[in-house]
């Protein structure tokens, strides 16, 4: 069959490990076909670091494939079953509009989900339509890939096709799907999902299932399921530090959309942060400020508590000693989080041994910032190449004096002005996804032109290399009356 020859040529080396874990985590459920689908966007290097073939890929039957109207060979289409504190509150979940079509195995032996998202209905749909807008899926096309550039870990996009389809929303909109690739999609919610609902021998398939997929060096540690749970801390304690040095703000840090394997995952309503202020939210859910930016240690830590509780019964056979280890383990993730921040704040001002007094230079900085509504991004890249007149404290004497410790600071390393610029220009990126700058993408992608979503992805692409083709990409957003909203866009 030509079909089948096609596919075979792209490079589908799938399995399905997610597939021989208990029935009782997935439901087997093929994506529902769609109309007319064309490709929008694709991406080519993450498509040769998979094995794939891009060309084969990118041919109308390749493309059936992204769309869910072709099973590629090899796949046991599956829904995954979760569960997951939303907001505070416990609900039942899974895949409700999201199909793992199997795990990619690429050439150098790696293993990659590979999801649709806006498939179609599944069995946890609940209300849903199990679809997806365009809008929103290039928004997490542009901003997970900005992401990774940025040396994040997180998932990544491979393919955004159109259905040809409206879906409903406030108003109608073009429907789409994206192809997202990821370590896999095990989350705090699974493991929710399988301590509430599953046996103790079904919760322990899931783990020792994690531990071999993300974790196999601690296989043979003596409590192993003590060990992931604090490995799992020192991933999202990193994961997290890196979030708050770029100004990222997820927005919907659900238990659900906390990854087990460490990556940044579920790109909805989140937003870089402009203007430094630690209460920025972006979401318009998100009422009560739970998941504003100085929020999101806090609540990771909230997470992981989770995930421990989830994991008790595996712990240790007597609960209140349980208890007693996932609390002493638990107490780990704020120093953690702490010491990759300080060593991440550090870099972005040179600074690359340690003194006692750094945090408090920090903490006047970040102070001064607020104070003076100064731009996160714009602040440290001016001080990266000492244009201080960039900056929106220029002409305080607080700023002055906060500028002249720093200078004694950097004199007092042994270390050369030189490689102290090159850790900043490395620690200190030219280019975010700013706002106004992915709106106007998604803006003209929505009238059918996707040149200047193609751009703003290129020059997001290096966001460390300070190109003049970058500097129209550094300025801020004329000010507007309404603060910045985004919206989950399901
Ligand atoms: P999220 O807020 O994107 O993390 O999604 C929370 C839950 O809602 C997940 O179980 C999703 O699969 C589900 N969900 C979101 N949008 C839809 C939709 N349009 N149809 C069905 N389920 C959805
Ligand atoms: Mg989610």
């Amino acid at each position: 069959m030509t079909k089948s020859k096609t596919i075979i040529e792209a490079g589908w080396n799938l399995d399905n490990s997610y597939a021989r874990l208990p029935k009782s985590f997935f439901t087997s459920h093929n994506p529902t076909p769609v109309r007319a689908p064309k490709l929008v966007i694709f991406n080519d290097s993450l498509a040769a670091s998979l094995g794939l073939k891009n060309e084969a890929l990118k041919s109308e039957e390749g493309v059936e494939v992204f769309a869910g109207n072709q099973i590629p060979e090899g796949s046991s289409p599956l829904a995954q079953a979760y569960a997951g504190h939303q907001f505070g509150h416990f609900t039942m979940l899974g895949d409700g509009r999201a199909i793992l079509l199997g795990e990619q195995i690429t050439p150098q032996g790696e293993r990659f989900d590979i999801q649709l998202k806006g498939s179609g209905r599944t069995p946890y749909s609940r209300g849903g339509d199990g679809r997806a807008a365009l809008g929103p899926m290039l928004r997490e096309y542009i901003i997970s890939e900005a992401m990774h550039a940025l040396g994040i870990p997180t998932t990544r996009s491979l393919a955004v096709v159109s259905t040809g389809e409206t879906v409903i929303r406030e108003t109608d909109l073009p429907g789409a799907i994206l192809t997202r690739i990821a370590a896999s999609h095990l989350r705090v919610g699974t493991f929710e999902y399988a301590a509430k609902w599953g046996t103790v021998e079904e919760l322990r398939a899931l783990a020792d299932y994690t531990i071999k997929r993300h974790y196999p060096n601690i296989d043979a540690t003596e409590n192993r399921y003590l060990s992931l749970l604090r490995e799992v801390i020192k991933r999202l304690a990193k994961l997290i530090a890196k979030w708050q040095l770029v100004g990222f703000i997820h927005g919907v840090m659900n238990t659900d959309n906390m990854t087990i394997s460490g990556e940044t995952i579920d790109y909805g309503p989140c937003a870089f942060m402009d203007t430094y202020d630690p209460a920025t939210v972006f979401s318009s859910i998100d009422r009560q400020g739970r998941y504003a930016y100085s929020n999101q240690p806090k609540m990771a830590g909230w997470n992981l508590a989770r995930f421990a509780e989830a994991l008790l019964q595996l712990l240790h056979d007597d609960q209140e000693e349980a208890v007693k280890l996932a609390q002493d383990t638990i107490l780990e993730f704020p120093d953690l989080y702490r010491h990759h921040w300080l060593e991440g704040m550090r870099a972005k001002l040179g600074i690359i041994n340690e003194e006692q007094q750094d945090e408090s230079l920090i903490e006047d900085l970040l102070n001064m910032m607020h104070k003076y509504r100064a731009d996160f991004t714009n602040t440290f890249r001016a001080l990266t190449f000492e244009k201080l007149e960039d900056t929106d404290l220029h002409g305080t004497e607080e700023f002055v004096q906060w500028t002249e410790r720093w200078k004694a600071r950097l004199d007092r390393q042994q270390e050369s002005k030189v490689s102290s610029l090159e850790l900043m220009k490395n620690s200190n990126p030219a280019v975010i996804p700013r706002n106004h700058r992915v709106e106007e993408a998604l803006e003209a992608a929505e009238q059918g032109d996707f040149s200047v979503m193609e751009r703003l992805l290129e020059v997001l692409s290096n966001p460390f290399a300070h190109s003049p083709e970058q500097t129209e990409y550094t300025t801020v957003s004329e000010p507007s009356d309404r603060p910045y909203r985004t919206f989950c866009g399901t």
